[in-house]
């Protein structure tokens, strides 16, 4: 029987009351409702105003201030005709996290009267101090002024509570002297400067109408549901997000019966809440299902530009969490809960086109489009080979180590998966055997009946960490906790840099070769001569890949964030950013140490967690159980029986071992290194091992001690009891 206060938990779920049921709406009724959309602009404000606002969301630009101030006022009539009193500029410091600096449009006035009062001044201009958001050292506290201006190509949204609206206003983060605080600037540059490259190739091409051009992100959002009445007594999943102690399940996941089952009614109930307010803010979820593990589930959207799916994915995040509360779960985004089941990860799917030549990671239908396909596929393969290390280094966190790597999550090798057709493609094209025509202008061979490549399911590989799905690729390492804006500037600006090495490339060819086609053929053999090492469609997870994948095809294995961050001080990763535009070598460097420090902080808090739950929690349990046993041998023992000791030997020996690894565990956390790299490897490689020692001891002693005496919710109870 478990513990008095696992009881209470679990009488407090099966007595739960079902969730209040809303009235069914309709997706018309629903869709957007909540948001200030380009149709709501258009109806509120007057035509030239609208223009000008419009073109500045195709183009780019700063909003001019007599504009801003227009917009600001539609804003304001259309929040508070909602009940808006509030207006909050939303903005996303380097901690994955969704901030908000709030002010009521309240202005006082001199006969005792108040009015509501917004101008375009506070509309692109917020001033959130927010000096205690980590910015790795790019302003001192003293000059700690940072602004927040409204990013105009995200919409503005309505926020309710039971007790009130705020009008939200996604925004850029940034100080004083310009530098970038946030992940929403770096994110915009990368996407200008992919759209600059991509025009560039695509003029050489022979295109002349050339839309800008954006990158699309849908990302597929893995997450675990556990009931709050457990969590309440785990206070590692409290501080942590993870199980730090918990012996495996008679049964986990052997059966495979939870993925693509009958979703539970409490959780399709909590689902259905959560995808009605998306549809409020304009965000298109559109599939739900069970995961893996036993508790887990995922909800993934349609794709939309980056920028917007960003905020979105952010905003999903929020809405998962605060719903989850009011259904009595808690929702966990860590990337690795439970031990011994799989972790959750966000598979960001990511193409880029545009609006006159469309999807350009899309096979075409002519000869000229798939071209066009095969010049921005190998700047994509070109991109990972060069900059692997970087795309290792925008999914390091402390969480998302514990799934890399561990057979169920792509590995920490960086390589690419074309499927087998597209590889087949790029592998004729290296052996010569694709080659323009030249009667004909046009190519033989292959390309011009380039096969079928959508997303055939037979023809996926979940063991790579970035694997084409027939018109995108899929950056499958990605961490379920994370902000997409770290892998997709990543991924934008290695396309930027290398499409113009290929435009250049293309360029000189064209010099002394006037066929496009055979210059571009030249360009993607020469591509492939260089970097195709990085291509791989067979076992990511076997121990022959990570051989093979270092020793013969020089890539780097970069197995946790100790040694995945120090490549953002790279040289070549400054210069790659620096000459893309997209973060400047302050910019970079406070990255770094941002990055650094919240992977140190949260191994520390683990292993602190450790020591507390072990000395309060796990030890008294242990050692009232044990005295308990041996006081009933030594009775037994009185009435001339010999009872079998060797449990109670076995707990006294374990619970010491416990009590000596805690103590090095202590030891070690108060040996504290100056220098980050050390630091970080002090965190990784002494730190973690050594909690490790301490929760294979405690999972062992809670397979021995009496189930009534265990004070931590099982793996069990947490996993299949909802
Ligand atoms: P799977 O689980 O098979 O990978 P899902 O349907 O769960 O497929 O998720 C696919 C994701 O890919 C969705 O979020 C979808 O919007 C996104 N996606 C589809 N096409 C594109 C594209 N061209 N660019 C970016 N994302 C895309
Ligand atoms: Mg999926």
């Amino acid at each position: 029987m478990p513990s008095s206060q696992r009881l209470q938990a679990i009488e407090s779920i099966q007595n739960r009351p079902a969730a209040a049921a809303v009235a069914p709406e309709s997706l018309n009724e629903l869709w957007a409702r909540d948001v200030f959309t380009l149709a709501a602009m258009k109806a509120a404000l007057p035509k030239p105003i609208f223009r000008s606002i419009q073109a500045t969301i195709r183009h780019g630009g700063k909003l001019d201030l007599s504009v801003a101030d227009v917009v600001a006022q539609a804003m304001k009539d259309w929040a508070i005709s909602r009940g808006a009193n509030y207006y909050a500029h939303v903005f996303y410091p380097l901690t994955n996290l969704s901030a908000e600096k709030h002010d009521g449009f309240i202005s006082p006035q001199g006969d005792g009267q108040v009015i509501a009062e917004f101008s375009g001044k506070l509309l692109v201009q917020g001033e959130p101090d927010g000096s205690s958001f980590p910015n790795g050292g790019i302003r001192s506290t003293f000059e700690a002024r940072g602004y927040t201006a409204w990013d105009v190509t995200s919409p503005a949204y309505l926020m309710e509570t039971p007790n009130g609206v705020t009008l939200c206003i996604p925004t850029v983060f940034v100080s004083w002297t310009g530098e970038a605080l946030d992940k929403k600037t770096p994110l915009l540059r990368s996407n200008a400067a992919m759209n600059r490259q991509a025009q560039r190739l695509l003029r050489l091409l022979g295109n002349t109408e050339i839309a800008p051009v954006n990158s699309s992100c849908g990302a597929e959002q893995e997450y675990f549901l556990v009931d709050s009445a457990f969590v309440a007594l785990r206070p590692d999943l409290q501080l942590a997000g993870r199980s730090l102690f918990g012996a495996p399940p008679a049964k986990g996941q052997q059966f495979d019966d939870h993925y693509f089952g009958a979703i539970p009614e409490r959780v399709q109930v909590f689902m259905q809440d959560v995808e009605r307010q998306l549809y409020k803010l304009g965000i298109p979820a559109k599939t739900r299902h069970n995961e893996v593990a036993p508790g887990q589930f995922e909800i993934a959207p349609f794709h939309e530009a980056a920028n917007v799916a960003t905020d979105h994915q952010q905003l999903t995040m929020t809405v998962l969490k605060s719903t989850a509360k009011r259904h009595g779960f808690t929702c966990l985004l860590h990337e690795k809960p439970f031990a011994g089941v799989n972790g959750s990860g966000k598979h960001v799917n990511w193409s880029v086109g545009n609006a006159t030549q469309g999807n350009l990671l899309d096979p075409g239908k002519t000869p000229h489009d798939n071209l066009q396909f095969l010049l921005f596929c190998a700047a994509v393969i070109r991109g990972v080979h060069r900059f692997g290390p970087l795309m290792r280094a925008v999914i390091a966190t402390a969480s998302n180590d514990h799934r890399l790597g561990a057979n169920e999550a792509p590995p920490a090798i960086i390589s690419v998966y074309l499927g087998s057709q597209l590889e087949a493609v790029f592998q004729q094209i290296l052996n010569g055997d694709l080659v323009g025509s030249p009667e004909a202008g046009v190519l033989s061979l292959g390309v011009d009946t380039l096969p079928d490549l959508t997303k055939d399911p037979g023809d996926r590989n979940r063991t790579s960490p970035f694997a084409f799905t027939g018109n995108r690729f899929e950056f499958r390492a990605v961490g379920s906790g994370q902000s997409v804006a770290g892998p997709l500037v990543a991924l934008n600006t290695i396309l930027a840099d290398s499409i113009q090495w290929i435009a250049d490339e293309l360029e000189r060819e064209l010099q002394s070769e006037s066929r496009l086609e055979v210059a571009s053929l030249k360009v993607l053999r020469r591509t492939m001569e260089l970097h195709g090492a990085v291509i791989f469609g067979g076992d990511g997870y076997s121990s022959a890949w990570h051989r093979m994948a270092v020793e013969e095809r020089g890539l780097e294995n970069l197995p946790t964030s100790a040694e995945a961050l120090p490549v953002l001080q790279r040289p070549e990763i400054r210069e790659l950013m620096e000459r893309q535009g997209v973060l400047s070598p302050l910019e970079l460097e406070s990255r770094f140490s941002v990055y650094a420090e919240q992977y140190i902080l949260a191994i520390e808090v683990e292993a602190r967690l450790v020591l507390r739950m072990v000395r309060t929690q796990i030890y008294p349990a242990v050692s009232s159980y044990l005295s308990r046993l041996i006081k009933s041998l030594q009775a037994q023992q009185g009435l001339g029986l010999s009872p079998d000791t060797s449990v109670a030997t076995t707990i006294g020996a374990l619970s010491n071992t416990m009590l000596t690894q805690t103590a090095a565990l202590e030891n070690a956390l108060q040996d504290e290194s100056h220098d980050t790299n050390a630091h970080l490897r002090h965190g990784a490689h002494t730190l973690l091992p050594l909690m490790q020692a301490v929760r294979g001891t405690v999972d062992s002693l809670e397979g021995l001690v009496d189930d009534g005496s265990w004070p931590l919710p099982t793996y069990q109870e947490m996993l299949f009891m909802r």
